[in-house]
């Protein structure tokens, strides 16, 4: 299931001073909601979690699976990014029947996940700052606890009609390198820039723009294109794979109607038929 690409731009300043990464993730957001249908405030979340999940990936291990699991101070609600190194990304939101929104005060989570290529994860856990309560103010808050970089990050979804308009956001690392004085005009610039609704809301926030309006007045080199797209890794293959993983009881009594039994993923809505002779198989080696 893919879906068109959206583009990520990576540049580095002249001076050595920051890195900027900037992504338009407008149609990836849009498959992901479609399969998640969600209301216009979980779907703005969610929207906000995969751009940030994609903005750490990009910056801190391009080459590397992330996930980004961001849990509700009712430690209920999940919201889950999962962005590979092909481009290819999902998302998932998890709320009890009937919550519209995530409480994202005291007891909110923030957790990255990295899988490393010898299959060993790589996690840490922030809290979402409780004056912000706000997906950029956790990306932030992981970036300097996690990664020890000082980085300064917005992302955003503009949500209206019933869809999804705009989606996107930008990181600008500071770099060993940088002065004071480069410091200074840029943490005095993105304040303009802190909350980048607006420009999504009047189509200003393309990759290209963000990455002009953030470097205003310094020269700077793009150092990298690439892309991301909507898409889910899911197949019958790892489907069953995961049925073999439960307990025996558990499959037998899946049996036991002799019915077809048909799995949905919860993050793409593939449908899959699972026929009695296969379940039985499963049993067979499990
Ligand atoms: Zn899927």
């Amino acid at each position: 299931m893919i879906s068109s690409s959206d583009t990520v731009l990576r540049a580095l300043t002249d001076d050595g001073s920051f890195r900027v990464i900037a992504v338009d993730t407008t149609e990836t957001v849009r498959g992901a909601v479609a399969a998640q249908r969600v209301n216009a405030r979980l779907s703005n979340l969610l929207g906000e979690v995969i751009t940030g999940s994609v903005l750490v990936r990009e910056s801190m291990a391009p080459d590397y699976r992330l996930q980004a699991i961001l849990q509700g101070a009712d430690r209920r609600t999940r919201i889950v990014a999962d962005t590979h190194p092909s481009g290819s990304t999902r998302g998932l939101v998890q709320v009890a029947d009937g919550v519209e929104d995530m409480p994202m005060g005291e007891g909110a989570l923030l957790q990255v996940a990295r899988t490393l290529h010898n299959g060993t994860l790589q996690q840490g856990v922030v809290q979402v700052p409780t004056d912000k309560q706000s997906v950029s103010s956790a990306f932030m808050a992981y970036m300097a606890d996690s990664e020890q970089t000082v980085t300064m990050m917005a992302v955003g979804c503009h949500h209206a009609g019933g869809q999804v308009v705009a989606a996107g956001g930008y990181l600008v690392q500071v770099l060993p390198e940088a002065q004071q004085g480069p410091l200074m005009v840029m943490t005095e610039r993105l304040k303009d820039f802190e909350d980048i609704l607006p420009l999504l809301a009047r189509g200003a926030a393309t990759p290209a723009s963000l990455l002009d309006e953030t470097l205003y007045g310094m020269p700077y080199t793009r150092v990298a294109e690439r892309t991301v797209h909507f898409g889910c890794n899911c197949s019958p293959e790892r489907l069953s794979i995961s049925l073999a993983s439960l307990p025996r009881a558990d499959i037998e009594s899946l049996l036991e109607g002799g019915q077809v039994l048909d799995i949905e993923c919860d993050y793409c809505r593939t449908a899959y038929a699972f026929s009695p002779a296969q379940l039985r198989s499963l049993l067979e080696n499990n």
